[in-house]
């Protein structure tokens, strides 16, 4: 029977052995714990880090090419890495999905996403030029007025959240830095925040 676990690690990462979820001494958490090395493997949120790539009035946008929500339009961004900079992320993400080369500007929005265990992070950023391309994640990519914005088709809330920030500060000419926290709610549908 396969040990008791408090995510999808079943074995040790160190040793091989399953692992089982309890509480180890001094903390106040389930953990998954291995009993053969004495390891405990801790599981934290995962930051998402994107640009918000700007062209004139224009906002790029990226086509998904993969699961979850293939066919659906995002901005660029994608999980950190090790050794990098939510900013340098930022702007990797956005070389890697949309092709786009920007200079990036300051933090925009902050958006915990908790039962998903990631916090998304976009950057404002300026595109040096219009000559992005598509990536390997990615089914089209274009810019898009704010009239054309696809807001049943875009694929996270934590996107069309950003979007919706981003329009209105637009609108009032000041840019402002958010945070904002999205719960579990029916996938596919859309919140103002
Ligand atoms: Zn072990």
């Amino acid at each position: 029977m396969p040990a008791l676990s408090i995510s999808e690690v079943t074995f040790c990462s160190v040793c091989g052995h399953t692992t089982v979820a309890r509480v180890p001494s001094g903390d106040n958490r389930l953990r998954d714990c291995c009993d053969h090395c004495g390891a405990v493997h801790y599981i934290n949120p995962r930051p998402v880090v994107g640009t918000i790539p700007v062209w004139g009035d224009q906002v790029l946008l990226c086509k998904r090419a993969i699961e979850p929500r293939l066919g659906k339009w995002t901005l660029p961004a994608g999980f950190m890495e090790i050794n990098e900079t939510t900013g340098d992320g930022a702007l990797r993400e956005t070389l890697e999905e949309a092709g786009a080369r920007v200079k990036l500007g300051p933090l925009f929005s902050m958006i915990d996403v908790p039962h998903v265990q990631q916090v998304h992070i976009f950057f404002r950023a300026e595109l040096l030029d219009t000559h992005f391309a598509i990536g390997t994640e990615s089914l089209e990519v274009r810019l898009f007025d704010q009239r054309e914005i696809p807001w049943d088709e875009i694929a996270f809330r934590t996107v069309s959240t950003t979007l919706d920030l981003y329009f209105a500060d637009r609108a009032r000419g000041e840019f402002g830095v958010y945070t904002r926290a999205i719960s579990a709610a029916p996938a596919d549908r859309a919140v103002s925040p």
